[in-house]
């Protein structure tokens, strides 16, 4: 392909609206346009980049045995009410309306339409196991579509459904997609983790997230250092560094202004390490006070598990309506509570201490000396804490917390769906039996900008082969010399024998600006044609990611990136 016959123009300085660098570089590099917040098009260029994931992602989901399939993005509502997911998933659905007023719904992802496709066609334990699969457009509507590609209105996912006879088969079908999972995001150039994530809105057993570490990454994880345990955030538990409380007996002293943990450290000189944080949530009708160490945060995720739909944290007046008290006095000391109808979570991280200190549900009044369990009303233990940096392990092993980029995720998702939207199949003893299923997604496009998130340097993107636009840009400078005219000939004669795609600048440009495209454009090598060294017999082939240089003979160009390939 010639520059100046395809649609291609760079961007010297990276659009406003453009915050990291992936994002820049997509838009500098001429490889996608936006239409308008969180919606993209692909030029030409960058649909090539596409184009090669997607076939990665195809060859993979086909070797680990999955069928391919193409559903509808647009999907009738009546399935989701029957699956139970319509409010859940509410925030984020699409609903369009058609000439007879009747409401359609933009797929954001597609159990329900493949698992009623699958009652429809699957009887019998014969025709089991099967993981069906698509490379597909979904539609989410993000409160904050951002950084390009990464969260976006409309994207690309390849969306993988199994089912199976029972939960061992089940097990299996999952093993081998995330398999086929590391043989993908490997073979595009992405390092990523296998975490452990919690299963959210999907419902179901057990699910790992895919993960780039990279610091714009929206997402956090958490890893051991020097061990196997790695999960998300949502997920992730840890020991926070012991403290050590002394017994005794629990007084009331005054701390009038005090609104905070930081205020009271400050002011009174109680660590926040020793102290109680109250927080209080309610559905409108119940309380429930959720208590983490003073020096810890409650996990968002982890809090709504264990409070269940419909709660939220209470505001102001209802906290005072509640507690007879406000933030920064609040407490779960018993006597405080007499009469208060509330309930009380704690996290296991305040199981055993003493010598804490906690607010006395008593405008400007504190305990001091509080031993958690004897003093405190405590109806459940449970897990809410958010892990932290250096953190323990249940092995002892140090916890680091990290950002990442979530490129895929993996569900066993049970029979939620195939109970409520009747995927059964008739069993040997001729039994009708719920399909055991798994899904599993990975974002397409989202995997693409996190490749350029991760390759790429201060002039531009450092392409993996796998999925460069083109493998080689070919720089001719001296276009008029007849030499370089036939060298460059012998060049991509001996490319297009080797089968390898370039990209050739024949822009009347300066040779300046042609290198500094190269770099920003990024693909693995720089063919460079000139007079000078076609008068040595050579030709400059330069590696954008080593930079290192070498000088081939043009008719030899082709076979010799081939080798490069191979190796
Ligand atoms: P996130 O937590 O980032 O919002 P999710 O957990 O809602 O993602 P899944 O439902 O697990 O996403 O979708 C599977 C994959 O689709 C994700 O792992 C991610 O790679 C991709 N993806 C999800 N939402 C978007 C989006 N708005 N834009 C681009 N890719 C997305
Ligand atoms: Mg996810």
């Amino acid at each position: 392909m010639r520059w100046t016959q395809t649609l291609l123009t760079t961007l010297r300085d990276a659009p406003a609206e453009a915050e990291i660098a992936s994002h820049q570089l997509l838009l500098r590099a001429g490889l996608a346009r936006k239409l308008t917040s969180g919606l993209y098009t692909f030029l030409p260029l960058g649909l090539r980049a596409l184009r090669k994931v997607e076939r990665i992602v195809r060859e993979e989901m086909d070797r680990a045995g999955g069928l391919e399939i193409l559903m509808p993005a647009l999907q009738p509502p009546d399935l989701w009410e029957k699956s139970g997911r319509i409010q859940a998933a509410e925030d984020v659905l699409f609903h369009v309306k058609d000439h007879q007023d009747r409401r359609w719904i933009l797929g954001p992802t597609h159990e329900e339409v493949v698992t009623s496709l699958v009652a429809g066609e699957v009887q019998s334990y014969r025709q089991l196991p099967r993981t069906l699969y698509q490379i597909q457009t979904k539609y989410r509507d993000e409160i904050r579509p951002r950084f390009g590609l990464m969260r976006a209105r409309e994207f690309i996912m390849k969306d993988a459904y199994s089912f199976d006879t029972d939960e061992t088969a089940a097990k299996k079908s999952y093993g081998a997609m995330v398999g086929a999972y590391r043989r993908i995001f490997e073979r595009v150039g992405l390092d990523a983790l296998q975490v452990e994530a919690d299963t959210g809105v999907m419902g179901g057993a057990s699910s790992h997230e895919f993960c780039v570490v990279a610091e714009i990454g929206e997402g956090e994880l958490v890893t051991e250092e020097g061990g196997t345990y790695a999960a998300a955030i949502e997920k992730a538990e840890g020991k926070p560094a012991e403290r050590s409380g002394v017994g005794g007996i629990m007084e009331k002293f005054p701390t009038p202004g005090i609104r905070t943990i930081a205020d009271l450290e400050k002011k009174h000189g109680v660590l926040a390490q020793d102290q109680v944080k109250t927080l209080v949530f309610t559905n409108g009708k119940e309380t429930i006070l959720v208590l983490v160490r003073g020096d810890d945060e409650a996990q968002e995720t982890k809090v709504g598990k264990v409070l269940g739909a419909g709660f939220r944290a209470a505001v102001d007046t209802e906290i005072k309506e509640a507690m007879g008290a406000s933030p920064g006095s609040l407490g779960a000391v018993a006597s405080t509570l007499a009469g208060k109808k509330v309930t009380v979570v704690a996290d296991f991280a305040l199981r055993g201490q003493t010598g804490m200190t906690t607010g006395a549900n008593d405008n400007g009044f504190h305990f001091k000396g509080v031993d958690v369990e004897r003093d405190l009303k405590i109806d459940t233990w449970a897990d809410v804490r958010k892990v932290r940096q250096g953190d323990l392990s249940s092995a002892g092993k140090k916890l680091n917390v990290s950002r990442g980029i979530e490129v895929g995720h993996a569900f066993l998702l049970g029979t939620k769906y195939s109970v409520a939207l009747e995927a059964k199949f008739l069993d040997p003893q001729g039994k009708q039996q719920p399909a055991v299923m798994g899904c599993y997604g990975i974002g397409v496009t989202r995997t693409l900008q996190a490749v350029i998130e991760v390759h790429q340097d201060k002039d531009g993107i450092r392409w993996p082969a796998a999925v460069a636009p083109y493998t080689v840009m070919l720089v001719t400078l001296d276009l008029a010399d007849p030499a370089v005219q036939s060298a460059t000939d012998a060049v991509i004669a001996s490319l297009e024998k080797a089968g390898i795609d370039y990209l050739w600048d024949d822009r009347d440009e300066r040779p300046g600006v042609k290198f500094k495209d190269a770099d920003l454009l990024g693909f693995p090598w720089r063919v460079t044609i000139g007079a000078k060294s076609v008068a040595k017999g050579g030709v400059e082939v330069k590696c954008r990611k080593t930079g290192a240089m070498e000088m081939i003979p043009p008719a030899e160009v082709g076979s010799w990136v081939q080798n490069k390939l191979k190796s």
